[in-house]
């Protein structure tokens, strides 16, 4: 009933992962309680609650990839698996209050703005809501993706997706296909194959794959980071550090990468002694162009005698027999899409109906484009976090995370100083300028320049979701909201109906 008795609320954030657990302790610290976090699902956790595949880990260090706001010296591993990153974005809800924020069940159906009240008009399964501003936290890894194969309603087997696992499902045994060779394929892979009876692994692409340091933190450093704070620090900031430096070379020389392809290629040979196989899995395209992979498992896993590689896509299921785009066949009782999910085109932008009756999919028609990774034109109060082009190719999302959580904090904290009903709407031009040049950018980058097709272009080709500088760069430009690049919206005056004269004290 609580759910219902709460009509209109500051603030509407879409979405309980980092994104939108991050965004209500922001909120929370800026003393702003009168929000409610919408989540489609039960509980908390957003990708890390959905991904729950065997062998899902995350592949930046666990000391980087937290809020810096929320430290955990007790992370288990350098590389910590899904269930310590999901229990950890558990604790922050819990330590930051945010439980009573938090709807769950409340798949967010529709939202549009209202030009006369100045608010958002929100539709959920859980009930209507308005919302003075809303925050789109629904990250671009959250809808499933499952490429159109012919025949594959004929499938008589299992067919499931990387991010939907069904642990009911019992895989042992049984011929399995694995479909695709993206960050999640590659860690279900070996966590697989000692179990299953066949594995056929489709690869459209091969990836770059790099060896994983990966390794248990002692209790040692455990103890040393809950003790002595600065040791945790000095450890994040060096992961950061790495990191920073290894930008340029990703954005503006991409050659530079070169070597780091030989390391690969040389972590492939010690695994794979097989020559036609080595060359199957090498790739054809510059390392960093699609996202660099870790894995110390994946290639010893291929050299298995249960493992097949078939070096082409997935073309076609006739009932049991899967048909690759080489005209290769293989048979299977289980089907696992590890094809990735919709990110230039994500569902939620098919929902949020702006100040001119578009929608924002509409509106992104040729290509998802906003201001500083958050706002877009028409659609007043409404910030994304995780946007178009915030994404990063070799370090922590966290970092980008917080540096939007403070820009929603400078847009909240303008729109308490302008004053009175009012709403922020990102100016069509500062949108274009703020595209133009990260385009511009973007022309030298691997990912545009690499020789590879990706997730990170769209359909048309654009490079709609990297941000092509330092997690550094990005604080900087995403610090204070630039009111010039915003129109000043206040509710339109309601006519003033004057006294009508009689006529005839008219003609008087
Ligand atoms: P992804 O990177 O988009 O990979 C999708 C894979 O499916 C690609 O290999 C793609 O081939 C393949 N594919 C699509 N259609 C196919 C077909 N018909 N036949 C054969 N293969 C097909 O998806 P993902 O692996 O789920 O990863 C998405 C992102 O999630 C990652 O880039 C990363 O940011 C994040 N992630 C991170 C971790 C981690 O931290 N370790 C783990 C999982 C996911 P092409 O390459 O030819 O397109």
């Amino acid at each position: 009933m609580a759910e219902r008795e709460h009509k209109h609320v500051r603030v509407a954030v879409i979405g309980s992962g980092f994104g939108g657990l991050g965004a209500a302790v922001r909120l929370r610290r800026q003393g702003i309680t009168d929000f409610v976090v919408l989540e489609r699902a039960d509980s908390v956790g957003g990708t890390w609650r959905d991904n729950s595949y065997p062998g899902c880990a995350c592949d930046v260090p666990s000391h980087l990839y937290s809020f810096s706001f929320a430290p955990n010296p007790q992370w288990p591993r350098n590389f910590s698996g899904q269930p310590h990153i999901r229990a950890y974005l558990e604790r922050v809800t819990d330590t930051f209050g945010l439980r009573p924020h938090l709807r769950f069940n409340s798949e967010v159906h529709s939202l549009r703005w209202n030009g006369e009240e100045l608010h958002w008009e929100v539709e959920t399964a859980s009930g209507p809501l308005t919302a003075d501003v809303v925050v789109s936290a629904t990250g671009p890894l959250s809808d499933p993706k499952v490429p159109d194969i012919p025949g594959l309603d004929s499938f008589p087997g299992k067919v499931s997706h990387s991010a939907r696992w069904d642990h009911d499902y019992d895989l042992r045994g049984k011929r399995v296909a694995m479909i695709g060779t993206g960050a999640s394929a590659i860690q279900i892979v070996p966590a697989i194959q000692p179990d299953v009876e066949r594995l056929t692994l489709f690869q459209r692409t091969p990836p770059w794959v790099l060896p994983r340091a990966d390794r248990k933190i002692s209790a040692a450093e455990k103890w040393l980071h809950t003790k002595l704070p600065v040791t945790r620090a000095a450890r994040r900031g060096l992961l950061w550090g790495i990191r920073e430096l290894q930008v340029s070379a990703f954005t503006k020389r991409p050659n530079e990468l070169g070597p780091i392809e030989y390391l690969a290629k040389n972590h492939m040979k010690k695994a794979v002694k097989d020559p036609a196989l080595r060359a199957a899995l090498t790739p054809d395209y510059r390392i960093g162009c699609k996202r660099i992979l870790l894995s110390n498992t994946y290639y010893p896993a291929l050299a298995q005698p249960n493992v097949d590689v078939v070096a082409a896509g997935l073309k076609e299921v006739r009932g049991s027999t899967l048909v690759g785009s080489d005209g290769s066949e293989a048979e299977a009782d289980a089907i696992v899409f590890g094809t990735g999910f919709h990110v230039t085109d994500m569902p939620i932008a098919q929902r949020v109906t702006g100040a001119d009756g578009t929608t924002l999919a509409e509106e992104w028609k040729d290509g998802m484009e906003s201001l500083r990774g958050a706002t877009a034109a028409g659609f007043p109060n409404f910030l994304t976090i995780i946007g178009p082009n915030t994404g990063l190719g070799n370090s922590s999302m966290i970092l980008m995370i917080e540096a939007q959580l403070n820009y929603l904090g400078d847009f909240m904290r303008q729109l308490d100083i302008l004053g009175g009903k009012i709403a922020l709407s990102a100016r069509p031009s500062a949108v274009k300028e703020w595209n133009r040049k990260l385009q511009q950018r973007m022309e030298r980058t691997v990912w545009n320049t690499g020789g590879c097709d990706s997730w990170y272009l769209d359909a048309n080709g654009r490079n709609t979701t990297v941000w092509p500088g330092t997690t550094s760069e990005f604080k900087k430009v995403t610090r204070q909201v630039d009111l010039a690049e915003y129109e000043v919206l206040r509710p339109p005056r309601k006519p003033v109906t004057a006294p009508v004269a009689a006529p005839a004290e008219v003609a008087a």
